[in-house]
């Protein structure tokens, strides 16, 4: 299956985080996505998955001001498909920028798959799941079904801690949101101009969707698509 031809394919890769509970006991300063699994960095991993992705036009990594690390990843992949500007504060202002980058090249249409920088795990099945699962979105629609994310059921039994006590939550029907997640370009900077300017942090794209009316169909993805995040994760 494939994209159809009138809605291209890009994806941002939010790289420009700091890492702040990640503290790695190899190097402590060193952002999560550079820390090193097998040789490699996570970032270099999470980008090989993606560019396995044939249906991808082009990805754009999202660095931090003065990121010295990114030359080598850069080399080691030697793409043209790759792609680079400078984030933001908070990983949606990362977004937002890797967004304002492509606006020259695509489409208000196109889909913009996002993907963090910290999942090194993500399997090419995945992501060829995703993408097949745009077929049944509607273009063009202000409401209902807009864009894709994959996702993981929840598995364990879920407490929520209360001011005396614990509660269980039922965990019928509970996702883990995962990366990459996709929704039409304009929609989605829309959204998360829209979350900016009303000065709302939103911890993934879907949440800055929903605010709109705007919902995602979940595709189940593997659960080892975890997000490194403390150290023991690696
Ligand atoms: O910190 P968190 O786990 O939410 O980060 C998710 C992803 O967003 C990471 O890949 C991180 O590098 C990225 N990020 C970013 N710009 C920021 C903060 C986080 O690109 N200001």
């Amino acid at each position: 299956m494939s994209v159809p031809a009138a809605r291209r394919l890009w994806a941002i890769v939010p790289a420009a985080g700091r890492g702040e509970r990640f503290a790695y006991a190899a190097s402590p300063s060193i952002p999560k996505q550079y820390a090193l699994l097998r040789g490699k960095s996570v970032l270099e991993w999470s980008l090989r998955a993606l560019l396995t992705e044939s249906r991808i036009q082009g990805i754009v990594v999202v660095l931090a001001a003065g990121d010295e690390r990114w030359s080598e990843i850069a080399r080691n992949l030697d793409s043209a498909k790759l792609l680079t500007t400078i984030g933001g504060a908070h990983r949606q202002d990362s977004v937002l920028n890797g967004l304002a980058y492509l606006a020259p090249s695509v489409q208000a249409d196109d889909w913009i798959l996002v993907h963090d920088a910290a999942r090194p795990c993500l399997r090419g099945s995945d992501i060829g799941a995703l993408i097949d699962a745009l077929e049944n979105i509607p273009s063009g629609a202000a409401g209902g079904l807009g864009g894709a994310v994959l996702a993981a059921p929840i598995v364990d039994t879920v407490r929520r801690e209360l001011a005396n006590g614990l509660e269980t939550v039922d965990r019928a029907g509970l996702w883990r949101a995962l990366t990459p997640q996709v929704f039409g370009y304009a929609q989605l900077r829309q959204a998360l101009e829209d979350a900016a300017a009303n000065g709302l942090t939103v911890s993934d794209e879907a949440q800055a969707l929903e605010r709109l009316g705007i919902r995602a169909a979940l595709v189940p993805g593997s659960p080892f698509n975890i997000k490194v995040t403390r150290a023991e994760d690696l």
